[in-house]
């Protein structure tokens, strides 16, 4: 059996034995309906921890058990491959024996299987390969040369977006009208698109988004092909569901909707947790499931087994806060309920805020928890870094679960290979990392003769480059690119014997045209590269050196988590959905950073409500506890700027949740200081331990005072917290002492 408190996320199958049916009894009444409604289209639509995902799996086993169907007769669509994995090592237990052939997996997954079985149709061999977005992206470009685009203006990887985007809507060329074409290039993205899926069907070759769209297509068009799937499934089961796109929705639709009657599909979900429509989910696949299938029954769970009363109730009343929800009841579901309230600390800065959550988690390990029930949800990746450092440094094991850990993410590899070289110029394999990085035309040939110019004068590659240049042997594009870079190099040099390491850093990566790479990369995770080689820059800022930081990360690299098998876990809020754990800390509730500033921008209101459905997901991750941080002051570069709360703090409603200040700058009417956040007493009384506010002045009247924006004035007035001052340059200002200097 599955001891659940080994695992970091949901149960999947908590209790079924394969004797008997006890596995119903442990089923509210609800569930229970839900389950045995085996037959027929059923959409079960409720809030977070109500138990869906146990429905869908108890579904999986009772629909086994009963004789209703064989294992590979039902389609399980998760919404990852780790619940997939888990999803399928619990019917392996269910079973007796590891399940085989069991169709059961992502929607890409399942698709790219189909596709195998039937490639021929759409031009493919049953060997088709796979691209990856590198190979995408340079396809794409050699398709796009004889229209002879500025590609400034229009660089390939935003077409590959719009081609993505057309693909997750099912759109193929020939489905695309002018309008729809307007977007890129004047009009220019059909045709390319067009010669784009020739060539790759010329390369017997496909991308991510073709595997839906092919079998789709193939669905469509072939009902032999159909009628076959639809003999094969009899059942069809989808966790997540709010979070399909239209081309998962269409191929669920098909493969649903028999000729002779109402197939037995069940999805669940939640359209408060629709956290994907930046990837083109829609969440109104919920809303459509009863009219595309009328004779559908609609389950709704209210009661949540899985957090505290007053962590349901503080979600609650922040997710009450968005204006186009369904709107759904949760009630408490556990006898224990009540439980503490939700915590929200406002703390000094983001350093502080990484060492209290670590102190934390290290107080929960000495209490007999175990750190797989710990996890750190951010909203950014960049984030984690601060965490990782703390905890590397007390030595407790964690994993980024779902991504790199910072140091290791490939445009974090890229930046210390440019810092490395700038230190030590003889670091061939540094440099041989970045000579090419962004693209400067120098292929494998080029590079062995720089190797071999190098090796003829005794020296390393940087100065082999140096020499052929000097010498004008080496011709065209790829010549005035490395000139270029080796001039980067050089000027920054300069910069850093004047100005220091951070400057200089932040000099090199734009002068050779590394962050203008990025820049104009549009692909999804391009924005989220920019904000980790930021988050670099405010790392480098913390050592005296270059050189200092560089054997920093040379140690944290070496980093071995040692097979620990208990760790404790970060994540994104969005690699979240689904998973609890008994405490989960939520940090960096600031404005710009929760709700994000991209997706405010972007997605103005829409945005907003997207954002505040994550903060739901977060805070409902907790079973037990889940404890919100602020942090007043945040580094941008090398200076401390201030940050504001989160809105998101503001619509947490009083009764359900704790709000403690030491910093944040977050005050409230009725702050009983004096409460526990923590069963170890008292946060303010940490306060005057914390060396970085002891150092904060205690302001008078008359002082003179330096703000980091306004510049330097004198204090009018002064409270416990808050001074006035007047400012040279703006005039009077009512601010947090927190944040003037005195001078
Ligand atoms: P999410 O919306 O976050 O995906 P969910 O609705 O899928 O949540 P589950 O993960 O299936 O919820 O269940 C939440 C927790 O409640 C799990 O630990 C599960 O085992 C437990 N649970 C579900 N139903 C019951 C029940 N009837 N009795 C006791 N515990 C239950
Ligand atoms: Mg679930």
């Amino acid at each position: 059996m599955v001891n659940t408190s080994e695992h970091p996320s949901a149960p999947l199958f908590s209790s079924p034995s394969a004797s008997g049916d006890n596995y119903l009894a442990r089923l509210n009444p609800e569930q229970r309906a839900a389950i045995e409604t085996t037959d027929g289209p059923l959409l079960v639509l409720a809030g977070a921890g109500t138990g869906k995902t146990r429905v869908l799996t108890t579904r999986f086993a009772h629909i086994l058990l009963t004789g209703r169907a064989k294992p590979w007769q039902i389609l399980t669509v998760t919404f990852t491959n780790k619940a997939a994995r888990e999803m399928r090592e619990r019917i392996g237990l269910l079973l007796g024996s590891p399940a085989e052939g069991l169709w059961l997996g992502t929607f890409h997954a399942l698709c790219a299987r189909m596709l195998r079985r039937h490639a021929e149709y759409v031009g493919l061999t049953q060997s088709f390969t796979i691209l990856d977005t590198d190979d995408q992206l340079r396809l794409l470009k050699q398709v796009m040369a004889p229209w002879q685009i500025d590609i400034k203006r229009w660089p390939a990887p935003g077409l590959l977006g719009v081609i993505q985007r057309w693909k997750d809507r099912g759109l193929t060329p020939e489905r695309i009208t002018p309008t729809e074409d307007s977007d890129f290039a004047n009009g220019h993205a059909r045709a390319i698109y067009t010669a784009y899926q020739v060539r790759l069907k010329q390369l017997n070759a496909c991308d991510f988004g073709d595997l839906m769209l092919h079998v789709t297509e193939i669905l469509r068009t072939r009902p032999d092909v159909l009628a076959q799937y639809h003999r094969l499934f009899r059942y069809i089961l989808v966790d997540e569901y709010q979070d399909t796109n239209t081309i998962q929705y269409l191929w669920l639709r098909l493969l649903a909707k028999h000729a002779e009657g109402p197939a037995n599909i069940c999805c669940v979900g939640d359209d408060d947790q629709s956290i994907y429509s930046w990837r083109g989910a829609e969440v109104e696949n919920i809303l459509r499931f009863e009219k595309d299938f009328p004779s559908a029954k609609v389950v709704r769970l209210e009661r949540n087994y899985r957090s505290t009363r007053h962590i349901l109730g503080a979600a609650a009343g922040l997710i009450a806060h968005n204006s186009e929800r369904l709107g759904k009841t949760l009630r408490p579901g556990r006898e224990d309920a009540e439980g503490k309230k939700v915590s929200v600390l406002g703390v000094w800065d983001s350093d502080t805020e990484a060492r209290m959550v670590c102190e934390q988690a290290e107080k929960l390990r000495a209490q007999g928890h175990a750190l797989k029930e710990i996890a750190i949800l951010v909203r950014a990746g960049f984030q984690t870094r601060a965490f990782e450092e703390r905890l590397m440094q007390t030595g407790l094991p964690y994993r980024i679960v779902g991504g790199l850990r910072f140091y290791e993410r490939a445009e974090i590899r890229d930046a210390l290979a440019y810092m490395r070289v700038l230190s030590q110029p003889a670091d061939d394999l540094a440099f041989e990392r970045i000579i090419n990085v962004p693209k400067r035309g120098v292929g494998p040939a080029g590079l062995q003769k720089l190797h071999a110019a190098a090796r003829a004068n005794n020296l390393p590659l940087t100065g082999g480059t140096e020499k052929l240049l000097e010498d004008n042997a080496l011709k065209g594009k790829s010549a005035a690119h490395l000139r270029q870079l080796m001039e980067a190099f050089a000027s920054t040099r300069d910069i850093l014997a004047r100005e220091g390491h951070v400057v200089a850093v932040e000099h090199l990566l734009e002068e050779s045209g590394y962050m203008d790479m990025w820049r104009q990369d549009r692909s999804p995770d391009a924005p989220g590269r920019l904000e980790n080689l930021k988050e670099l820059t405010r790392a480098l800022a913390d050592f005296g050196t270059l050189g200092a930081f560089l054997e920093h990360v040379a140690l944290v690299m070496d980093h071995d988590e040692n097979g620990q098998d208990d760790y404790l876990s970060i994540m994104t809020l969005h690699g979240a959905k689904g998973l609890e754990f008994d405490t989960v800390f939520l940090p960096g509730w600031e404005e710009g950073v929760f709700p994000s500033q991209r997706t405010l921008d972007e997605g103005g209101l829409k945005g907003l409500e997207e954002e505040r459905r994550l903060a739901y997901v977060g805070i409902t991750r907790a079973r037990q506890e889940a404890i919100i941080f602020h942090a007043g002051r945040r580094r941008i570069y090398a200076n401390w700027q201030p940050s504001m709360p989160s809105r998101f703090l503001e619509e947490l409603p009083d009764e359900h949740v704790v709000r403690h200040d030491e910093g944040g700058g977050f005050q409230r009417q009725g702050l009983n200081l004096s409460e526990s956040v923590f069963d170890n007493g008292p946060i303010i009384a940490r306060r005057r331990k914390d060396p970085m506010l002891e150092a904060a002045p205690a302001l008078q009247l008359g002082d003179h005072v330096r703000h980091p924006r306004f510049g330097e004035g004198v204090v009018i007035s002064a409270d416990r917290h808050h001074v006035e001052v007047s400012f040279e340059s703006v005039g009077t200002k009512r601010l947090l002492s927190s944040f003037i200097e005195k001078i």
